[in-house]
């Protein structure tokens, strides 16, 4: 029996860990990917908005975070595959059968990705696939690509691509671009870059890799194909609520509802970090969460 255990080990969930740790709570962190940090490991611009830090990148701003994990004593087992997971009975399965009990539970699964669910979208990772204009930009240098989404990031990415590529094409399905106007001013500049809003990616086709993608425009009766050798998809994130969703309230878009202490309606059961869709969803939010759930449930064993 733990008094904590903490589902994810991005900035969320190793704050809650050091605070945990440091309020003398025998605390257990369960995480997935092979190793801790989260979307940290997707940031590749310079991080410049946390106090006190500035960092190249979230690798960077990482190696800071566990700087001083060796010091700690919470235990941390990455590579964890979870089951199932009774919030009430505080009782978590995992996929090697074995059975982890505690006294309280923190989700922080944070956010993934959201896909468009379009033929060749898997299949191309890693063959046409941009993760990132900043990561990814000498790599698609010379080449033509398409950009999916209307928001900061998928203009922000399409700026960047600019710089390097013939031709960027922008593909949106809204009718305006949701994008900071700072960063639709800068379109205007750039002659490269296409948009076609009102419009959907419906399929991206190749042999080996991405050579062509089709779009549909909402007036056209057929859809067109567009030769490109990078596609980058940024249409937004969902939350990692699918171990929990049935067993707690969610809004509208699914994250989970908390109150200002990070609780659910569960008892002994909180959320912290982007899966609780905080209203900026930032490492300093992600963070300061996990103080106030640590702090809480401290509170709430000390007063048994
Ligand atoms: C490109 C990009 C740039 C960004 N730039 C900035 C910036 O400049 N400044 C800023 O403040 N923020 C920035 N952010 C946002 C910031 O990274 C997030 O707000 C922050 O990482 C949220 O932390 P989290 O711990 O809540 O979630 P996440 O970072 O998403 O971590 C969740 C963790 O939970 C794990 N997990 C999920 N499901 C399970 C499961 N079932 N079992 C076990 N583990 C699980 C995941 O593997 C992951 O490690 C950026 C994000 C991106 C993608």
């Amino acid at each position: 029996m733990h008094d904590v255990i903490i589902i994810g080990a991005g900035p969320a969930g190793l704050s809650t860990a050091f605070w945990c740790d440091e309020l003398g709570l025998d605390t257990l962190v369960l995480e997935q990917s092979e190793d801790v940090g989260g979307q940290l490991h997707r940031v590749h611009n310079p991080i410049h908005n946390y106090l006190g830090l500035k960092a190249r990148n979230g690798e960077e701003l990482l190696e800071r975070f566990t700087a001083g994990i060796d010091d700690t004593d919470f235990d941390l087992w990455t590579q964890t595959s979870i089951s199932s997971v009774d919030l009430t009975a505080r009782r978590i399965s995992l996929a090697s059968g074995e059975e982890l009990q505690s006294i309280a539970i923190v989700i922080a699964t944070g956010v993934r990705p959201r896909e468009l669910g379009v033929p060749g979208e898997k299949e191309f990772v890693g063959k046409g696939m941009i993760e990132s204009g900043a990561r990814d930009r000498d790599l698609f240098a010379g080449e033509d690509v398409c950009i999916v989404g209307g928001g900061d990031a998928a203009v922000e990415n399409a700026l960047l691509l600019a710089h390097v590529c013939p031709t960027v094409t922008l593909v949106h399905r809204g009718k305006k671009l949701r994008a900071r106007s700072e960063f639709k001013e800068q379109l205007q500049s750039m002659h490269c870059i296409t948009v076609f809003t009102e419009s959907v990616l419906t399929r991206i086709m190749g042999d080996e890799r991405v050579e062509a993608v089709e779009i549909k425009r909402k007036q056209a009766l057929k859809p067109f194909q567009l030769a490109v050798r990078g596609v980058l998809i940024r249409i937004g994130v969902e939350p990692n609520t699918e171990l929990f969703k049935d067993q707690l309230e969610t809004d509208e878009r699914g994250y989970l509802v908390v109150n200002s202490q990070q609780e659910t309606k569960l008892p002994m059961v909180f959320a912290v970090g982007d899966v609780s869709n905080p209203i900026a969803p930032t490492i300093s939010s992600a963070t300061g969460a996990g103080a106030t759930a640590a702090k809480v449930i401290a509170s709430r064993l000390n007063a048994k």
